[in-house]
C-alpha cells in the first residue's frame, strides 16, 4: 500500500491534490530520495561505482548524483574493496565523523566478508569495525547489483523512523561497537 493517501478536499475547499501522511513517511521520501554517499573505495569495486555512476547505469536517477568526499556531508557510506587491519581505524573514523541520520552498505566480497583475502592482514567484513545496514555479494558485483543495494538501503531510509537515534534496537547497535 503507498504511504499516500489522496484524500477528498474538506468542505469549502475547491479542487483536488490533497494528500495526508505522517511526517515520518514525508521525511522519509525526501531523504531516500537525496542521499549524498561517501564512496570508500580502495580497490576493485570502486571501479564497478564508476560504472554505476556513469551514464548508462546513472545513480543519479536515484536523488544520489552529489558524492561526498567528506563525512561530515555524506548520509551514506559505501565501502568497496579490500580493507586491510592497517585501514579499519580510519574507516571507523570516517564513520564516526558521519552526522546521524547514517548508514552503511558493503559493497563486494571484500568489504562484507574479506572475500578472498582470507589472511591476516584483511578485516574479515567491515562490519567488524562498524555496522553494516546492507551488504551487495559479488566479486565485483554488477552496477545492476550494486543500484539493487542502494535501492534496499532507500527502502530502510523511507521506512525508518525520524526517532531512529534513540530507538532502543539502534542503540544497542551502536553499544555493540563502543559507539556512544
Ligand atoms: Fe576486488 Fe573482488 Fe574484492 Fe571487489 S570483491 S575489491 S572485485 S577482489
Amino acid at each position: 500500500m503507498s504511504d499516500i493517501q489522496i484524500v477528498e478536499a474538506p468542505a469549502g475547499v475547491e479542487g483536488s491534490g490533497f494528500f495526508a501522511t505522517s511526517l515520518d513517511k514525508a521525511i522519509g521520501m525526501a531523504r531516500a530520495n537525496s542521499l549524498w554517499p561517501l564512496p570508500f573505495a580502495t580497490s576493485c569495486c570502486g571501479i564497478e561505482f564508476m560504472a554505476t555512476m556513469a551514464s548508462t547505469y546513472d545513480l543519479s536517477r536515484f536523488g544520489a548524483e552529489r558524492l561526498s568526499f567528506s563525512p561530515r556531508q555524506a548520509d551514506l557510506l559505501m565501502v568497496m574493496g579490500t580493507i586491510s587491519k592497517k585501514m579499519g581505524p580510519v574507516l571507523r573514523q570516517v564513520y564516526l565523523q558521519m552526522a546521524e541520520p547514517r548508514w552503511v552498505m558493503a559493497v563486494g566480497a571484500c568489504a562484507s566478508s574479506g572475500g578472498i583475502f582470507d589472511t591476516y592482514s584483511v578485516l574479515q567484513g567491515i562490519d567488524e569495525v562498524i555496522p553494516v545496514d546492507v551488504y551487495v555479494p559479488g566479486c565485483p558485483p554488477r552496477p545492476e547489483a550494486i543500484i539493487d543495494g542502494f535501492m534496499a538501503i532507500q527502502e530502510l531510509v523511507r521506512t525508518e523512523t525520524l526517532r531512529r537515534r534513540s530507538e532502543p534496537k539502534y542503540q544497542e547497535l551502536l553499544a555493540k561497537y563502543g559507539i556512544q
